[in-house]
């Protein structure tokens, strides 16, 4: 019998989180499991890793993500979850781990697709990996002199030996860097062209980013370092791997027919998911919640049989409408359906030609899209058209206020 107490955030958060688990059998698409550690941290990284790998953490952190795992069980359905996704960090460290914890999972979930990420340094074979059925590798670039200054410890050589053993086995994914100081947007072409040769199927593009709390945040605040001011030449050269046949299925993922990745997708079209281990989210129906993001709490909470949920947040209707349109823009394919977003259309398309905002955008059969050309300002567009929905009448009764955070 598990015992629930109020020790990880207040007592209102761990209580309702109960209620809510227990109103109805949410049926979760997918699991995330975060494993957040890696060899280095590195300095532009902002998530919740680098922490040293060391046996018994590591021992003692799986143990917990069982525990965790077996505790949502009593109150979710995993009938129809089909994706597992092992992020980080760097989970790639622990193939066996992975391994045992997959079959675990077996017993209550039929995975179609099972994900795993892998730091190329890692030194690994494919063999390691036969639980999976997609490998994500940190390559961020090919160039010595890039990977220096991203702080990674791996080399050419080592993903390129990476990408092409493991490329004829899995769905393999090349994570991708651009905009480090000094890069031309040739060089990231280059990285793109030996990406795709090496025989992977899927490519993410990233631009990187001073995040406040990240060494590069902190030497970019001083002026120590500079970043491309014209981010737009990067956009463009990115157009190659979709003459290659990759499709753009998201802003920053490209891949073949048949190689999309399921679990994002499940993010981008606002399925349900559970997330386990320390910092992950989760949403399920029109909550979003959060694990703690301090280790020794997530342990001892686990330990002592409480959910580490430290952040609780109620997805009001009009978040829900920001949420639709952001990540509909963000599929840039597919794009968003305005005559499905329950507001004033009329006046929405009016505000959006009165603004200037149709300059940036596709309409087509209902459908907006931002025009190939302008997605290298995506976010400022986005921005737009959410102080446009600020001027809209909903269609609905009860709209709370937009708040600052809608935690995608
Ligand atoms: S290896 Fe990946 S997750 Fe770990 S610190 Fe570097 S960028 Fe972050």
């Amino acid at each position: 019998m598990i015992s629930y107490d109020n020790a990880l955030g207040t007592e209102k958060n761990t209580f309702s989180l109960l209620s809510f688990l227990k109103e109805k059998s949410f049926k979760p698409k997918g699991i995330y499991v975060h494993v957040p550690f890696c060899q280095i941290k590195c300095p532009y990284c902002d998530f919740l890793s680098g922490i040293p790998p060391e046996d018994e953490l590591t021992k003692k952190y799986f143990l917990a993500l069982k525990k965790e795992f077996l505790m949502y069980s009593e109150f979710l359905d995993f009938s129809q979850c089909s994706t597992l996704y092992f992020g980080g960090g760097t989970p790639g460290l622990f193939p066996s781990y992975l391994s045992e914890f997959t079959e675990f999972l077996r017993k209550f979930a039929d995975f179609e697709e099972i994900s795993v990420e892998v730091n190329p340094s890692s030194h690994l074979l494919p063999s390691d990996f036969s639980f999976a059925t997609r490998v994500s590798f940190g390559v961020q670039t090919f160039s010595e002199k890039h990977l220096r200054f991203l702080g990674r410890n791996h080399s050419f050589y080592d993903s390129i030996s990476c990408l092409e053993n493991f490329s004829p086995h899995f769905s393999v994914n090349a994570d991708l860097i651009f905009g480090i100081p000094e890069q031309s947007p040739s060089e990231h072409l280059e990285d793109l062209k030996i990406a795709l040769n090496s025989g992977v199927k899927h490519i993410s593009t990233y631009l990187l980013t001073p995040y406040e709390n990240t060494p590069l945040g902190v030497m970019v605040r001083k002026g120590l370092v500079k970043l491309p001011e014209d981010v737009e030449p990067f956009f463009d050269v990115q157009s190659y791997l979709e003459e290659a046949g990759m499709i753009r299925y998201e802003i920053s993922n490209f891949a073949f027919e048949g190689n999309f990745c399921k679990h994002n997708l499940l993010y981008w079209d606002r399925d349900d998911f559970l997330g386990i281990g320390v910092s992950s989210w989760s949403k399920l129906g029109n909550i979003r919640f959060a694990n703690t993001k301090n280790m020794k709490l997530y342990l001892s909470g686990i330990e002592r049989g409480i959910f580490p949920v430290d952040e609780i947040h109620h997805i009001s209707k009009k978040e829900e409408l920001y949420e639709i349109i952001f990540l509909g823009l963000r599929k840039v394919n597919q794009g968003v359906d305005i005559f499905n977003l329950r507001i004033d259309t009329e006046k929405f398309l009016k505000l959006l030609f009165e603004r200037g905002l149709m300059q940036f955008l596709n309409l087509y059969d209902g459908k907006i899209k931002i025009k190939k050309k302008f997605l290298s300002i995506a976010d400022f567009v986005i921005r737009e058209i959410f102080d446009v929905l600020d001027c809209i009448t909903f269609q609905s009764s009860e709209i709370p206020e937009r708040k600052s955070s809608s935690h995608l």
